[in-house]
């Protein structure tokens, strides 16, 4: 990837002006602080900021609600029981998959556990599931208790690939080497697509191919990934994928969740899964069949109907990202975050060192910084002056500028206030 390193002769206000997508700053709420100055907010990667049109979307269906009561479900504006089609097309192209590849439901953790049900299917001599090291506490709980719930120990069932001794981030060889040497005892390999703590990307092309080769299922959670990095979730040919929407995507406080699952398991009516109405046949859905007949595709994966208000602040929010497509999005994005690298290297500190790989290819917007010492309290001085961002145990400040609302000049004046208290 070719990326202009000329920072030092452009200021953050030129690159502001120059920006194609500055105007979409406008189009999303920035909270202000006591004072009523504009946060400097770098925490998008934690939840996403709300676009200005959401809360006509929310409006509306109160409104449908209010006056159509039950048969808003097949008439008004955007009648509900269809409502997760018209958010599957746009989905779809974030998640570089075909439409009937995801689908919109309950939450992340939720949904890793369901995804399990049907993807880890342990034996014998292939029962192991392999992760990153530090993954996402939620996705630690999950697995190991699916593992319990089948009867093994987790200590005996996770293998974990963690970086070398002395590095921060984990070598792509060092993952495929243990998927080659242990891949014929391991039945799910389930890593986070971009590391929820040091901010790399995983290459999940590579990881998807070699534990193929092994006979493993590959699937990802890509909380950190989604609206964040273009995905080819088809043609990368993983199983499965999960993630949440208020992170990158906008949608709010907990808003309901998605999966990906491969049209080659889509498709395997075989696979064990745990049903409810809503993945039934449309067709039939309402004759009250008493046998399960899923829908071919993720769809098949619904349990319940979808939770309309938590869904609608989507639309928006995917509309936008329609409009500005994930290509221009992350050319922002490699720049912005190249920002920040360069302006965090110029300080020339002691006082911290950057865990997040420094190669664009292997992380997304955010940049983990280590501190040495006092991290919790630098970070406490950065949030009494406006910044807001993240505090990780132990010693790490994550930093995520988001291409959609962040400008050149919140990582300077960002950069500037850590030189202040560092
Ligand atoms: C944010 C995040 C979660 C959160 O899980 P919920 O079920 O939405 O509460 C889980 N896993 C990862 C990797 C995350 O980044």
């Amino acid at each position: 990837m070719m990326i202009d390193n000329n920072f030092e002769e452009n200021s953050a206000l030129e690159m502001d002006t120059s920006d194609g997508l500055l105007k979409y700053r406008e189009m999303f709420h920035i909270p202000k602080i006591a004072n009523g100055e504009y946060s400097i907010y770098l925490v998008g990667n934690s939840l996403g900021l709300q676009p200005i049109n959401t809360i006509q979307y929310i409006q509306q269906e109160i409104k449908t609600w209010k006056i159509l009561g039950v048969n808003g479900h097949h008439e008004g504006e955007r009648p509900w029981g269809s409502y997760e089609s018209t958010i599957n097309n746009k989905m779809a192209s974030l998640a570089g998959s075909k439409v009937d590849e995801v689908v919109t439901m309950n939450s992340l953790t939720v949904n890793l556990h369901l995804l399990m049900v049907s993807f880890y299917r342990p034996t014998q001599e292939r029962y192991k599931i392999m992760m990153e090291a530090k993954a996402f506490p939620s996705d630690q709980y999950a697995v190991a208790s699916q593992l319990k719930f089948h009867g093994y120990q987790p200590e005996e069932g996770i293998v974990e690939i963690e970086p070398r001794e002395g590095e921060t981030t984990i070598r792509t060889e060092d993952i495929l080497k243990t998927i080659e040497k242990e891949g014929k005892s391991i039945a799910l390999i389930l890593i986070g697509g971009i590391n929820y703590y040091s901010g790399q990307l995983f290459d999940m092309k590579e990881i998807t191919r070699a534990g193929h080769v092994q006979g493993c299922v590959v699937g990802f959670d890509l909380a950190h990934a989604i609206g964040n990095v273009p995905l080819k979730l088809h043609d990368w040919d993983v199983d499965f994928a999960a993630w949440c929407n208020y992170k990158y995507i906008n949608a709010g406080p907990g808003s309901v969740a998605s999966v990906f699952v491969h049209n080659r398991q889509g498709r395997n009516e075989d696979l064990p899964r745990f049903a409810g109405w809503w993945g039934h046949n449309k067709e039939t859905r309402f004759e009250m069949p008493s046998k399960f007949d899923p829908i071919p595709g993720a769809e098949g994966w619904q349990i319940s109907n979808l939770n309309i208000l938590s869904a609608a602040p989507l639309l928006p929010s995917l509309d936008l990202f329609q409009e500005v497509g994930m290509d221009a999005l992350r050319e922002k994005s490699v720049k912005l975050t190249g920002y920040l690298e360069y302006l965090l290297n110029q300080l020339n500190s002691e006082a911290f060192t950057i865990i997040t790989p420094s190669d664009p290819e292997q992380r997304g917007c955010q940049l983990s910084i280590r501190f040495t010492s006092g991290g919790k309290t630098i970070h406490e001085r950065l949030t009494g002056k406006n910044v807001m961002c993240d505090y990780r145990e132990p010693g790490v400040i994550r930093v995520a500028p988001a291409p959609f609302y962040n400008s050149f000049d919140d990582v300077y004046r960002f950069v500037e206030i850590l030189k202040e208290i560092v």
